[in-house]
């Protein structure tokens, strides 16, 4: 049996669970860690039993709870390169990216301090010494006045601790002094888009998809003659999503926007062209266009997906898709199910 469960679906976050009775894999990471495993236990999917997880793209909505949740269960990620790089580099606030370049300005700055403290050491040794022979011309010596000319420059020595030793905003805590590092995995793999690869039982396709992120990839997933497709954030249906989504007995596909609602919608003029571009979002319509056309039928269910909360409706998006399937759905084939962003989608079992 394989099982394909959409744990959430939209630009607030995505996430889906494919498995067999011997491999859990979680597909993207787009919620908080606690939220994915309350999701996952919801649906009947026990966190800990998860073999691996795997990322389509670094954009916040698919990595959101990555590190949290694979350190806390010791898992290994899976990316392409150019994805997992990508990811460590959003990782790395500028202060950490920083880092070594924020210590060495400390270092200088200490040694600057440290130049400054002994110039005025030496300044103050010369004045005790011209004010000691001063007296001495003027009259004998005070040991103890002598002593007192000093003290300036022995407590600058030895006393109070100078001023490049005491805390100050640039000096690092302990903590800081190692920082834990933001990208950490526990274990890193790495796959190429068109390079079949296996994680247990389950044999993994990633495709590459035209979306605006390093390397960004779809997957076909297959295990015991099923075939599970998943193709989100695409900017349109180039002929290898529609070659590699052949045969497919759940295809899950991306359903935006619907163009009239994200023109006359709420968002800026350059966020809807990014929307709108090749390398942006599939609309209801382009959707349409596929499963009208080149689509084979072939699957039980068809998943429409990353709906927008702003330029979408459910409804509107399952009626041109079940308008474009035409007559083909029935009990058997091509019943259209919705992917929600607040809650869980019902497991699909084939
Ligand atoms: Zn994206
Ligand atoms: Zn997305």
């Amino acid at each position: 049996m394989m099982k394909m469960t959409v744990l959430a679906s939209g630009s607030k976050g995505n996430s889906t669970v494919v498995s067999t009775g011997r491999t859990r894999l979680l597909v993207d990471a787009g919620l908080s860690c606690r939220e994915l495993m309350k999701r996952m236990r919801f649906a009947g999917e026990e966190p800990e039993s998860l073999t691996a997880v795997l990322i389509t793209h670094e954009h916040l909505d698919h990595i959101n709870g990555l590190s949290v949740l694979a350190r806390k269960l010791n898992i290994p990620v899976y990316f392409t390169e150019a994805t997992h790089r990508a990811w460590v580099r959003m990782m790395m606030p500028r202060t950490t990216m920083t880092y070594s370049k924020w210590l060495e300005t400390v270092q200088a700055g200490k040694q600057a301090a440290k130049q400054a403290k002994e110039q005025a050491k030496e300044q103050a040794k010369q004045q005790s010494q011209a004010e000691a022979s001063k007296e001495e011309a003027s009259g004998p010596a005070d040991e103890d006045l002598t002593e007192a000319s000093l003290e300036p420059s022995l407590h600058a020595d030895d006393g109070e601790p100078s001023r490049e030793e005491q805390p100050t905003q640039l000096q690092p805590e302990p903590k800081r002094a190692n920082p834990p590092d933001p990208a950490y995995l526990p274990v890193v793999e790495y796959f190429r888009s068109g390079g079949g690869f296996c994680i247990g039982d389950i044999a993994i396709t990633p495709f590459t998809t035209p979306h605006d992120a390093a390397d960004p990839v779809g997957f076909v997933f297959e295990a015991e003659g099923i075939r599970m497709a998943i193709a989100t954030d695409l900017g349109y249906m180039p002929p290898n999503v529609r070659l590699a989504v052949r045969r497919c007995d759940v295809l899950m596909i991306e359903s935006n926007h619907d163009l009239e609602m994200l023109r006359d919608g709420p968002y800026p003029w350059s966020v809807k062209q990014r929307v709108l571009s090749r390398v942006g979002h599939l609309s209801n319509d382009a959707t349409a266009e596929f499963l009208s056309g080149e689509y084979d039928g072939c699957a039980s269910y068809v998943i429409l997906a990353h709906l927008s909360e702003s330029n979408n409706l459910p409804e509107l998006a399952r009626v041109t898709a079940e308008q474009a399937l035409q007559g083909r759905m029935n009990l058997l084939a091509n019943r259209v199910l919705l992917a929600r962003q607040d809650q869980p989608l019902e497991p699909i079992c084939l």
